[in-house]
């Protein structure tokens, strides 16, 4: 009977939704969730996609059939003419490939049609995605599968199914598929470790809120500029007279222009069901953040997705182009997208924050602790999963946050496990117990209360009920981070456990007392991943290499740990990825760094020759017939009326040389890297032997901008392209 009550209810909800304009109300309009599976699936329908996304079983035919013929009757009802399997290849963006909802029958007669074969499966002509050599483009073709746990949704005219990407042997062609195996491993080793505290906790979930920032540039005036057009960041351009030394921009009055963008952004937003909450401007001047309420980690990368797909869309409407590059400027804040990240049960608790009783506590230090070990054990494959080209501007360039993992835990949490890391071995004295409940473990609730002293420059900062991810770039699929971060605490949730039972049936400890024991060790060896300091300090970078902590700051160096033999061996073990899949997703990463800095080199030459070449002879020949012009009517005397241009002209000759001769030595550097026998090595050339004249050659683009006739500079300006109003 709850079935008919529900479905009663969502069908009144519909018809006042209809009427209503309140935001609440458009909430999820465009999504197939609970409320239209409700209204358009049979029961035995709805009952299994309920009971395959809770516990992953699978949809047979007959009822995909039906699951299906209910989608597409709702889409249909909304509008919508096609649908697509939605998937993310290793690109990093999403791809998509319409077909109609339509058949021919036999008679030549047409019809809509949409059954559970093509809901289920679908065999996108993929050759051209990137797949590290699985997926021999002759041989074997990919595949996308419906994932269930990520709801469909209508996008204008379009059924949108997200799915994973896999080739036909099962490996992950995409970012998905090792996201929802990483999140399995960390539903089942924090599932039973829950249930030491509480036997009713069947599911965890992890959750995950992304805060992400982004730059807003005038359409026509981000179009007048190859750079940002072709790699998304300027690769010269003088700094504007007035940056962001003012911080007169961050949490300031958002620009009227900005602001109807955001509204409009709001709106599609919460059609679409992404619960986007909070907005604000950032440091930079035209940077902004965009927030939602946090969700179940999948659904939750899904939605950042569609919403960088979104923004593009509605900031063209807006006659705005949206930069989500780490660094669109330099000497301006780059952009990021902090991945805030828990666990949830299935009884609705946070398993990271505190709670009222001891009991409760003990299970928030156990999730607590276990984390710091697990990133601890292996920093440098968390720091893998945010490398590439672009985010290499930040982590370890001049720009938080640091590329050295470590995690701030505040100075009141960080006395806490002073005192459980003091506590005697083995079996607890009854005093002892109560000493520790009451007054270490009873405490932490109030602790966290005020504990405001957030560390800005920490990678990685625990923040009152969660984790706060920051070094992940703005441009990139939270999947990977996420992956690799729910990998790494499942396998060490399960380690954990182990550890526990052994206690308790070869000691015959209790079991808060095996707990503790447990994580009074964890805390003694995970000491050296925990830094409450300076993070950008250079102290830090010293002591850091004192304790081991990997520094890899850029992309080809970073990426070499995913086929480690302790990544391979993490990977099988929690069954996330296999040997031959980590292999190829490493090559992918290569190309695709090799790809970016290709195509950087190649348009800052074609600036340099094309652009800044010409419009500096042009403005020397201005200043030459000036000189000769002078020289005619003052004789002699033109001398000292025409030092300033001949300065001017030498100047510019001087770095007009030297920026050509840069780019020439840049190509040269490019061509040698094109020979490198393996993508290993060729990303390497292209990161120390190429990279490092793009600097350079800026350098005297940049005097040349400041020599060069206004008039004549052919490249919108820094303060043209900055300050939106
Ligand atoms: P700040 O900018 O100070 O870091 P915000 O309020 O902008 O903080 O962002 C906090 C983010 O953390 C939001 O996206 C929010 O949804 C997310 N968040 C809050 N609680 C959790 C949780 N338990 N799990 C995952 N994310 C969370
Ligand atoms: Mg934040």
């Amino acid at each position: 009977m709850r079935y008919e009550a529900l479905k009663e209810s969502y069908k009144r909800k519909a018809l006042e939704i209809e009427e209503s304009q309140k935001r609440s109300d458009l909430f999820a309009k465009n999504v197939f969730n609970d409320g239209k599976m409700l209204q358009f699936l049979t029961k035995e329908a709805y009952d299994k996609v309920k009971s395959a996304i809770f516990s992953g079983n699978k949809i047979d035919r007959k009822i995909a059939n039906q699951v299906a013929e209910g989608m597409k009757a709702w889409a249909m009802s909304m509008g919508a003419t096609h649908y697509t399997h939605w998937f993310q290849p290793l690109t990093g963006a999403t791809a998509e490939k319409h077909d109609a909802f339509f058949d021919l029958l036999p008679n030549g007669s047409g019809m809509e049609k949409f059954d559970g074969s093509q809901l289920v499966q679908q065999e996108p002509d993929a050759s051209s995605f990137p797949s590290g050599g699985i997926r021999n483009t002759f041989e074997a073709r990919g595949y996308t599968a419906w994932d269930p746990t990520s709801p469909a949704f209508v996008y204008k005219t379009t059924l949108c199914i997200p799915t994973i990407f896999v080739s036909y042997t099962g490996e992950a062609l995409d970012n998905k598929a090792p996201l929802l195996r990483a999140l399995h491993a960390v539903d089942e080793a924090a599932t039973g470790v829950a249930q030491y505290f509480d036997k009713n906790v069947r599911k965890v979930y992890a959750t995950l809120g992304w805060e992400q920032e982004y730059f807003l540039v005038d359409k026509a005036l981000a179009q007048s500029r190859p750079d940002i057009l072709m790699t998304g960041r300027t690769l010269v351009g003088n700094s504007a007279a007035k940056g962001q030394q003012l911080d007169d921009h961050y949490f300031g009055v958002i620009p009227s222009r900005a602001l109807s963008f955001m509204s409009a952004l709001e709106k599609q937003c919460m059609i679409l069901g992404i619960p986007v909450k909070t907005r604000h401007n950032e440091v930079a001047p035209n940077q902004f953040e965009l927030a939602p309420v946090y969700e179940e980690a999948n659904l939750s990368v899904d939605h950042n997705l569609l919403l960088m797909d979104v923004m593009d869309e509605i900031a063209n409407a807006h006659g705005f182009k949206v930069l989500f590059h780490e660094k669109p400027f330099a000497g301006i804040n780059g952009s990021g997208k902090h991945n805030n990240w828990s666990l949830a049960t299935d009884t609705g608790v946070n398993l990271l924050s505190p709670g009222s009783t001891p009991m409760k506590n003990l299970q928030f230090l156990t999730f607590f602790i276990n984390t710091i070990k697990a990133v601890d054990t292996y920093e440098e494959l968390l720091r893998s999963s945010i490398a590439s080209a672009s985010n290499d501007h930040r982590l370890g360039a001049n720009e938080a946050p640091p590329a050295i993992l470590s995690i701030f835990i505040g100075e009141q949490l960080g006395n806490v496990l002073d005192e459980l890391e003091g506590v005697s071995k083995g079996k607890l004295s009854p005093q002892e117990k109560t000493e520790l409940k009451l007054n270490v473990v009873g405490k932490i609730p109030e602790i966290l209360l005020d504990n405001t002293d957030r560390n800005r420059t920490s990678p990685f900062a625990f923040t009152g009920n969660k984790f706060e991810m920051r070094g992940v770039g703005a441009k990139m699929n939270c999947a990977k981070p996420m992956t690799v971060l729910n990998t790494i605490v499942a396998k060490q949730l399960t380690d954990f456990k182990k550890e526990v039972d052994a206690l308790i049936d070869k000691k015959s400890l209790k079991k808060d007392e095996a707990v503790f024991n447990v994580l009074r060790e964890y805390i003694k060896t995970s000491k050296r991943i925990r830094f409450d300091g300076d993070g950008y300090s250079f102290e830090w970078q010293e002591e850091a290499r004192k304790r081991k902590l990997s520094n890899n700051k850029n992309t080809p160096e970073a990426i070499q740990v995913l086929t480690s033999k302790e990544s391979i061996a993490l990977f099988d073990a929690t069954k996330v990825m296999s040997e031959k899949e980590l292999v190829a997703h490493q090559e992918v990463e290569l190309d695709n760094y090799v790809f970016h800095i290709q195509i950087e080199g190649r348009i800052l030459n074609e600036l340099v020759y094309n652009y800044v070449f010409p419009a500096t002879v042009k403005y020397q020949n201005g200043l030459l017939e000036n000189i000769a012009g002078l020289k005619e009517v003052y004789g002699a005397a033109h001398k000292g009326l025409t030092e300033p241009q001949l300065n001017i002209l030498e100047k510019m000759a001087e770095h007009l040389v030297s920026a050509k001769k840069m780019s020439d030595a840049m190509m040269d550097a490019k061509r040698q890297a094109d020979k490198k026998a393996t993508i290993a090595k060729k990303a390497q050339a292209y990161c120390n032997n190429v990279k490092p004249y793009f600097e350079q050659i800026r350098e005297h683009v940049d005097v040349l901008e400041s020599l060069v006739s206004d008039e004549l500079w052919p490249l919108t300006k820094y303060r043209e392209l900055l300050f939106v109003k």
